[in-house]
């Protein structure tokens, strides 16, 4: 079969980079990101511990409602078709639905998916680390945003360091490389432990990623102020670790990275929100009931289960998709007056 032309936007930009969120439920209830009456957050919190639950109200959806495991990888396999050779698995939290490798063992099959990856809390990781290892994922990001017992519970409402610590340390023990440690950074509730992070990414042997926070909270609290941005990080972090800029070999690349003046450890600053990287911009995203989202701030969404669903021929989900990606938009509008918060946040889309 001949190789398709690569799916390009009208901007030029080739898509490479597909996420996909495979459940907007999750165990934790981080306050930059999940509804706080999200209904999972109940479910799970109920079983782990009853005195603590509140009040399910709400009906569950069907799991007809989501992609099963073949639907994602048929999609994926028409996008990979089209150039896309980079797949992150994300949620909510992925590790919520059953047989995760399951799908990772038919994704690393598709031929040109290249690199495969995983975004999780890390709650449930050390339950499924080896099979997930087993599966063929090498790459894991495990979120990360306080060292402190009491401050971890307030930001995500779980007490999850110590199964954090335990999944770091069965990540490097099953040679997952590279190990990456998420952290948003929000002005007045973490960003007295920035360097202590860095510290910690460090003496871990991960690479760290701290990202400024994005208005895609349940709560829609986002305050430019809340940010701290990349520039005032790196200054923070520069005053206590000399700092080695690292080369990026891929102008897609959403960090910005550093070493350590030693050459071991890494730091990287995501800045979607003061530094924006939209003009590379390679990705697309696909949400757990079958939406495709062009930008992590689209208002839009694009149906694809319906017509999947409907005996839609892979000619045409193919010329769907491509339709779709020319939709993408050029840039996200934080900060600026016609800025509007998406009405979907962030595990719904998938980060
Ligand atoms: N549940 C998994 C986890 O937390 O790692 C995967 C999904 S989560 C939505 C993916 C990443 O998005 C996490 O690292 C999280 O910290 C980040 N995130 C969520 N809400 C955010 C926000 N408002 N601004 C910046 N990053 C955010
Ligand atoms: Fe759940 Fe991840 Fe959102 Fe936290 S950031 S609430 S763990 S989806």
């Amino acid at each position: 079969m001949p190789a398709a032309s690569p799916i390009q936007d009208t901007f030029g930009r080739s898509m490479r980079d597909l996420r996909i969120s495979i459940t907007d439920r999750c165990n934790f209830n981080c306050l930059y990101c999940l509804p706080e009456n999200e209904e999972a957050a109940n479910f799970y919190r109920k079983r782990a511990d009853p005195g603590n639950a509140k009040p399910i109200k709400y009906s569950w959806k069907p799991k007809s409602h989501f992609l099963t495991y073949e639907e994602i990888i048929h999609i994926t396999r028409l996008l990979a078709a089209g150039g896309i050779d980079k797949v992150r698995i994300t949620g909510g939290e992925p590790l919520l639905r059953r047989n995760v490798e399951r799908l990772i063992e038919g994704l690393a099959a598709i031929p040109g998916i290249a690199d495969i990856a995983l975004t999780t809390n890390g709650f449930l990781f050390p339950r499924h680390a080896e099979a997930l290892r087993r599966a063929g994922l090498n790459r894991i990001t495990i979120s990360l945003d306080s060292l402190q017992p009491d401050s971890f519970r307030q930001i995500t409402g779980r007490d999850g360091l110590e199964l954090v610590h335990e999944s770091l340390s069965l990540a490097h023990k099953l040679g997952y490389s590279p190990i990456k440690v998420n952290a948003v950074i929000i002005r007045g509730i973490n960003d007295h432990e920035l360097e202590d992070l860095a510290e910690f990414g460090r003496e871990q042997n991960v690479a760290m990623r701290f990202i400024e926070f994005m208005p895609l909270d349940s709560k829609r609290s986002w305050q430019k102020e809340h940010v701290v941005t990349k520039r005032e990080m790196l200054e923070r972090l520069e005053k206590r670790f000399e700092l080695i800029p690292k080369p990026g070999n891929n102008p897609a690349e959403t960090a910005k990275r550093w070493t350590f003046a030693d050459g071991t450890g890494e730091i990287g600053i995501i800045a979607p929100v003061s530094e924006p990287f939209c003009g590379n911009c390679n990705r697309i995203r696909l949400t757990a009931d079958g939406n495709m989202r062009t930008c992590l701030f689209s208002l839009h969404e694009h149906d694809l289960k319906t017509a999947l669903r409907d005996g839609a021929t892979d000619d045409d989900l193919t010329q769907r998709l491509r339709e779709i990606i020319l939709t993408k938009e050029e840039r996200h509008h934080i900060g600026e007056q016609d800025f509007v918060q998406p009405a979907r946040t962030m595990s719904f889309i998938g980060g």
